[in-house]
Order: C-alpha cells, then sequence, then structure tokens
C-alpha cells in the first residue's frame, strides 16, 4: 500500500506552551508535507521521489530546524546537513555542514545519484552542488529570529541545556511506493550552539537515516551525539532482519531501550514495505505526520 510518514522533531515541551496558533503553523506544513509527497506516489513516482518531495517542503518552513529555520551553530552561522536512501539498491547520499544550499535534502539526492561518493562535507560539499544546479542562497536565508534568540540565550549560558534539549526540530519522511520499494530521508540544522564543524546524527547511514526493503525505512530526530551512539536507524532495521520483530516492537526497543539506556532522548519513524508505520519517543511529544492509499491523513503531537 502506498504510504508516506513524516516528523518535525521530537521535544518534551509541556501542552500548555503550545499555543493553538502554534499548533496551526506546525499543523498546516505538516499537511502539506504530507500531501506533497502523496502526491508523487499517487503519480506512480518512487518512494524517493517522495521522501525528497516532502522533506522540502518541510526544509522550506521556519517552525522546523532544518533548512530555512536551522538553528544556529555557537559562532551564529546556520550549518545544515541531511541524508537520503533508497531501500531497494541501500545507495544513500549525504551532506554536511553546508552553509548555502537551500534544500540539503536534495543536494543528499545528487551525491547518491551523481557521484561516487556517500558523504560530503562542507565547501566541497557545495562546490559539487554548484556543479550540479543545485540551488544555492544567501546565509541570511537561514537567519529566522526566534533560533537566533535561542543561540543568543544558550551562548549567555540562561538557558541552559534545558531549553535546547527541549525541542529537536529536525525533519524527516519515510515512504512506500507501488513497487513496494521503501526510502528514508532526513534534514536538520543540527544543535543550537555546536562547535567545531559538530556533525550529528541525521547525515550519518545507519543513525539517522536508514533505507532497506529487507525490512525498514526510519529517519530520527533528538540528540544526535546519543543516536550516533545508538546506531538507532539501523538498529531498528537489524532487529527486524535478524530478529524477526514487528517494525513497532523495534523502534520502541530501540528507543526505549537503547536510547534510553544511553540517557539520550529523541524519536524516529519507521515504516516497513507493507506500509505500517510506527512512531517511537521517549520525549514528551513529536511533530507527525501519516498518509496512505487508505485514505488516512492525519497528524499529531502528543501521544494518541
Ligand atoms: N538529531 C539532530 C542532531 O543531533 C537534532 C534534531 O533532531 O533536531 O543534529
Amino acid at each position: 500500500m502506498l504510504a508516506l510518514a513524516i516528523h518535525g522533531g521530537a521535544g518534551s515541551f509541556a501542552p500548555e506552551s503550545l499555543t493553538v496558533e502554534r499548533w496551526h503553523a506546525y499543523d498546516a506544513a505538516l499537511r502539506q508535507a504530507l500531501d506533497a509527497g502523496f502526491r508523487q506516489l499517487d503519480a506512480g513516482q518512487s518512494s524517493l521521489d517522495a521522501v525528497e518531495a516532502a522533506v522540502r517542503v518541510l526544509e522550506d518552513e521556519p517552525v522546523f530546524n532544518a533548512g530555512r529555520g536551522a538553528v544556529f551553530s555557537h559562532d551564529g552561522i546556520n550549518e545544515l546537513d541531511a541524508a537520503i536512501m533508497d531501500g531497494a539498491s541501500l545507495r544513500a547520499g549525504a551532506v554536511a555542514a553546508l552553509r548555502h544550499v537551500r534544500h540539503p535534502v536534495s543536494l543528499a539526492r545528487r551525491v547518491m545519484e551523481n557521484s561516487p561518493h556517500v558523504l560530503l562535507a562542507g565547501a566541497g560539499a557545495e562546490d559539487f552542488a554548484l556543479e550540479q544546479g543545485i540551488e544555492l542562497c544567501a546565509r541570511s536565508w537561514f537567519h529566522t529570529e526566534h533560533r537566533y534568540q535561542q543561540l543568543l540565550r544558550a551562548r549567555s549560558g540562561e538557558t541552559a541545556a534545558a531549553e535546547c534539549l527541549d525541542y529537536f526540530g529536525t525533519v524527516g519522511a519515510v515512504a512506500v511506493d507501488a513497487h513496494g520499494s521503501l526510502a528514508a530521508a532526513t534534514s536538520t540544522g543540527g544543535m543550537t550552539g555546536k562547535r567545531w564543524g559538530r556533525i550529528g546524527d541525521s547525515p550519518i547511514i545507519g543513525a539517522g537515516t536508514y533505507a532497506s526493503n529487507a525490512s525498514c525505512a526510519v529517519s530520527a530526530t533528538g540528540h544526535g551525539e546519543f543516536l550516533l551512539r545508538a546506531t538507532a536507524a539501523r538498529e531498528v532495521a537489524a532487529r527486524m532482519e535478524h530478529l524477526g520483530e514487528p517494525v513497532g516492537t523495534a523502534a520502541a526497543f530501540v528507543i526505549h531501550q537503547r536510547l534510553q539506556g544511553l540517557g539520550g532522548q529523541g524519536g524516529l519513524v519507521a515504516m516497513d514495505a507493507s506500509g505500517t508505520v510506527a512512531f517511537a519517543y521517549n520525549t514528551r511529544a513529536m511533530f507527525r505526520g501519516v498518509i496512505d492509499a487508505s485514505g488516512r491523513r492525519e497528524t499529531g503531537l502528543f501521544p494518541p
């Protein structure tokens, strides 16, 4: 069954801290992304086309920590990471520490399809973007006031870890197409106040992003240092492949046992080849959405 699921990050904020207006902004963005991705599937396009289309919409939304709404590094710069993976061929592409690419997910796809490499970073990745005719933008495109204020508070030490670790707004998508083929994509600005060329889990295949038709497609969000050490995305797939666990069981184990066991916070979306979707998170909430050929079209934030 054609299906697409997305996330817009996991967080620990309290229900009362989210106004109705704010939720409507998130909800509208999530629905727009669901529709953009599902349109691809419905038109007979691949799951790769669907996850790329959905993530591109979310990258243009300032409310999420990806593309336009990316968080700031310690030096006041937005540095973006993204990855995409094809479950049929196990090919993957990823990019890290981009400063001028409007849609990192599309550059990740070009890395997969038009380069002999999997992961390109920094200036070299942007040279490749130029060669590929990928849209570049001024750094000011990524400057949003609420993110900048977040950085200032973090730098002054006033907020602390609490606020920075309060909401991870990374975005991601997983999908299955008419051939029963899976794909996953993730895009992020990383963590507020990150330093020294820090790269998180999102562009690391097997940590924040993974897809294999033998098991599932996964996109994660949360504290990247922990998701990296948990090899979170691949771990969900490995449990399905080696232990025969259903996608929901594997996803829950990775978040509630493995990630939690390391002391990390976050969540993930996973989908198997029949279109079964699992969301797992050990934060209070996770922005999420699902659309499929049965007519389901839902968004959510707090646990059902
Ligand atoms: N996982 C991302 C990172 O650590 C952050 C997020 O999910 O918002 O780079």
